[in-house]
């Protein structure tokens, strides 16, 4: 899966710097995602991956620079905001579910409140999803019921319930216990193949090789290396993302 597939831009970041205080973490970040596009981010601890995601729904402001999304700018604040953050969906490292809801309750709000769903719709759709994501028959548990692996697939179904444009994962599976991660990582391969627009930031490099259209290798806040994943597992064009494959193959 490794030609991109649209040339149809859905993710735009362009000259875009953060500061926090005296750190410059992100600096001059150029990144499109098209359409269907699956973009892995890699890169050492501290280079600024999580923070490049949380730009793109703006769970962080920016000093320069501009992102939009199929379009349209993300703006400071306000309803316009509210609306476009509702198309991208994010999936973090720690599940972040409501611990005193039930899986379908999980599922269930953002559609409710957001889309305006009817209660009925949303659990319909909601059962849909669970059962695609292979926990079904979890709905009417509460999250510390279930194991780690079967909560990130929850989170995953809960993303997804808000018909987003362009999934977000931040090491969706760096929490979980090795023998759970094989199930999260194969959601989010069917997901790929289903033609979802995906930015996510993992050191699992088998997905990487099934299912990324791209990898983009961060370091020091910059993006220094974007390609096919072919091309940068085999051959690497700059020293600092030689040095940490060295480090992680
Ligand atoms: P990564 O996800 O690649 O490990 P992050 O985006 O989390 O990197 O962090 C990049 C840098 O920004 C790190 O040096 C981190 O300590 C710093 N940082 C992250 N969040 C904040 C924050 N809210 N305030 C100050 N510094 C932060
Ligand atoms: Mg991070």
């Amino acid at each position: 899966m490794t030609e991109r597939p649209t040339g149809d831009p859905l993710v735009r970041m362009s000259g875009v710097d953060k500061w926090f205080g005296e750190l410059h973490v992100l600096q001059d970040i150029d990144l499109t995602v098209d359409r269907g596009e699956v973009v892995v981010v890699i890169g050492p601890s501290g280079s600024g991956k999580s923070t490049l995601c949380r730009t793109i729904n703006r769970l962080e402001s920016i000093e320069n620079g501009e992102i939009t999304i199929d379009g349209e700018r993300l703006p400071e604040e306000g309803k316009e905001l509210a609306r476009l953050r509702a198309d991208v969906g994010m999936v973090f490292q720690s599940f972040n579910l409501f611990a005193h809801k039930t899986v379908l309750e999980n599922v269930t709000l953002g559609p409710i409140k957001v889309r305006k769903q009817s209660k009925a719709d949303a659990e319909k759709r909601a059962r849909e999803l669970l059962d695609r994501v292979g926990v079904g028959a979890q709905a009417d548990k509460v999250p510390a019921q279930l194991s780690g692996g079967q909560q990130q697939r929850v989170a995953i179904a809960r993303a997804l319930a808000m018909d987003p444009k362009v999934m977000l994962f931040d090491e969706p599976t760096s929490a979980l216990d090795p023998e759970m991660i094989n199930e999260v990582l194969e959601v989010m391969v069917g997901l790929a193949q289903d033609g979802m627009t995906m930015i996510v930031v993992t050191h699992e490099m088998g997905f990487a090789r099934r299912a990324a259209n791209r990898v983009v290798f961060m370091d020091g806040g910059r993006i220094v290396e974007s390609a096919t994943p072919e091309e940068f597992f085999t051959n690497p064009s700059s020293d600092r993302a030689k040095d940490f494959l060295s480090k992680i193959l």
